[in-house]
């Protein structure tokens, strides 16, 4: 069996604030450094969302994360 096994809710949550923080993603399962997939976001959708895939090629855990721009501007 090589299914991969979605990240736990706590997982994610680490992940997230390790993005957040600007901190290398590293597997909380593994500890390899996770792959960066980008998603393109069709032009037909009406906001512009970045999203960003994280792949484990160990355990074949993924994330896709949010990264919605935030600046000073609001
Ligand atoms: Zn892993």
């Amino acid at each position: 069996m090589n299914e991969a096994v979605p990240y736990s809710r706590k997982e994610r949550d680490d992940l997230r604030a390790a993005s957040a923080e600007g901190r290398r993603l590293d597997c909380p399962r593994c500890g390899l450094p996770l792959h960066k997939r980008r998603i393109d976001t069709p032009p037909s959708v009406g906001y512009v969302r970045e999203r960003t895939w994280w792949l484990c090629s160990g355990c074949g855990g993924s994330l896709v994360l949010d990264t919605s721009p935030t600046g000073p501007h609001s």
